[in-house]
């Protein structure tokens, strides 16, 4: 693992450390002094630097780092209009736990979390509760916390004084932020397994695990291995029928990091969210298909009752007072303008408009590696924009590995990864399309494909042996 602190680490370790390279120009009067101001790397220099050297320094570095417009792994925005950079530009300085300073972006994530209700068909759009977040790992922190803390008031006199351990299910595909939770918070994670060609949660198997200490089940819209739909309306019916075998009344939170901000657009008739009264609380990333950089999610309850009210906090707001629920304090609020500028800019037509053309690269994109012959798609991109591909059976001398490293030499960031339990013989190859990724883009994409194609027919076996070692990938 690599260092979590910034000592020196890697390759420097244990030789005498070069300090950072500089250029006779950096002295812009004098290039020979220029040379003199070698920072250290690892410690913080004695003295200071000009700053068009510190700059160039820095800028220097990064170039190294991927485009991330070429970066089909992640599902985060990486495109803005020029008006959005203004607007996050002349609010970088304010902090969004500030409200009673900053009334007015206070006033503009409320907006937001009213919208988003809204858009997610709460019973009572005025009095759902909700909040801003850094992103859904935050925000599904938040959500189990209330869950869990739901469930311990209903269970006071098991726990914790008799020690009853609380569970979470979920399919083993959840995304790394709910095995966070569960190890963070001491909750049991009971993960419901992949069988076959299912790489979701099966509703009747998540009911299954259910018990009197499950605190709630986990659905997501969509999955981050395939970007299909979990059946979160057959979860609430399986759940509904556990209820009325034995009473146990388990809620369910929609993880809908991607989804929530795709299906209300495309598939305005599939019932995921609050339409469902046993969903008691949602996520979705701002900064996925929500359309804004990294660096803003939501959580949102039903209703006040869906979330215990000790859990909130409040903080001076106008001399009145301000509920907040956060694990930061301090937080940029930037992040959140810039959500209220795409809510607006775009308004309900706009985001359909966007989140079609992203589903149509990604299904035309799919079917185009399908047409090549020498892969098997998992899925297609008409759920989330996204979707995963494996090789067909009979192509032995390459594997989804060499492909991504043979895509990597021309610029895509395509990951591979073998799939969790029950399907660790499965590695694909997943292509998240999103705004800024055009058709065009995606020809050329496929155009390095076919013409990688005939090399990596002829090798004589895959390439890569050690698959850990090949994509230090996470979900
Ligand atoms: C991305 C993602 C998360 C984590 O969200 P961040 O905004 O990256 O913290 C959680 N769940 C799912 C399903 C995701 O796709």
């Amino acid at each position: 693992m690599p260092p979590l602190s910034h000592g020196p680490a890697g390759r420097s370790e244990g030789r005498a450390e070069r300090p950072v390279a500089v250029n006779p120009f950096y002295g812009e009067a004098d290039p020979t002094a220029g040379m003199t101001d070698a920072p250290p790397r690892h410690r913080l220099p004695d003295g200071p630097l000009a700053p068009m050297t510190a700059y160039q320094l820095v800028h220097d570095e990064l170039m190294l780092d991927g485009n991330a417009r070429l970066n089909l792994a992640t599902f985060v925005t990486t495109w803005m209009e020029p008006q959005a950079d203004v607007l996050l530009a002349e609010c970088r300085d304010k902090n969004m736990i500030d409200k009673d300073e900053y009334p007015r972006t206070a006033e503009l994530e409320r907006r937001c979390v009213a919208m988003l209700a809204d858009l997610w068909h709460a019973p009572d759009p005025r009095s759902a509760v909700g909040c801003s977040t850094t992103g859904s790992s935050e925000a599904c922190m938040l959500a189990g916390m209330a869950l869990k803390r739901r469930w311990a008031k209903r269970n006071a006199d098991r726990y914790p004084a008799r020690d009853a351990r609380p569970n979470l299910v979920m399919g083993i595909n959840v995304q790394v932020c709910w095995e966070k939770f569960c190890d963070y918070w001491e909750v049991e994670a009971r993960q419901v397994p992949m069988e076959g060609d299912r790489f979701h949660l099966d509703p009747a198997a998540a009911a299954e695990l259910c018990d009197e200490n499950t605190i709630g089940v986990v659905g997501i819209l969509g999955s981050t291995f395939d970007g299909s739909y979990e059946p979160v309306a057959d979860l609430c019916a399986a759940l509904d029928a556990l209820q009325e075998k034995t009473g146990l009344d388990i809620p369910v939170h929609v993880d809908g990091a991607s989804g929530g901000m795709v299906a209300p657009f495309l598939d305005p008739d599939l019932v995921w969210d609050f339409r469902l009264p046993r969903v008691a609380s949602i996520n979705t990333s701002g900064h996925k298909y929500g359309l804004v950089y990294p660096g803003v999610g939501w959580a949102l309850w039903r209703d006040a009752d869906a979330l215990p009210e000790d859990l909130v906090f409040r903080v001076n707001y106008l001399g009145g007072d301000m509920p907040t629920f956060a694990l930061n304090f301090s937080r940029p609020g930037a992040q959140v303008v810039a959500q209220y500028y795409s809510f607006l800019r775009l308004g309900r037509e706009g985001y359909r408009a966007v989140q079609q053309a992203s589903r149509d690269v990604a299904r035309g994109l799919a079917e185009r590696i399908e047409a090549l012959g020498d892969f098997r798609l998992l899925t297609r991109g008409d759920e989330l924009p996204v979707f995963a591909v494996t090789t067909a059976p009979d192509v032995r001398a390459y594997d989804v590995f060499d492909v991504s490293r043979r895509l990597r030499e021309h610029g895509w960031l395509v990951p591979a990864y073998t799939f969790p339990a029950h399907r660790q013989d499965l590695a694909v190859l997943r292509v998240v399309c999103r705004n800024g990724f055009s058709a065009d883009l995606a020809q050329l994409l496929l155009d390095d494909l076919e013409r990688l194609l005939p090399q990596l027919r002829g090798q004589a076996h895959p390439q890569i042996r050690d698959r850990d070692e090949a994509t230090p990938f996470h979900h």
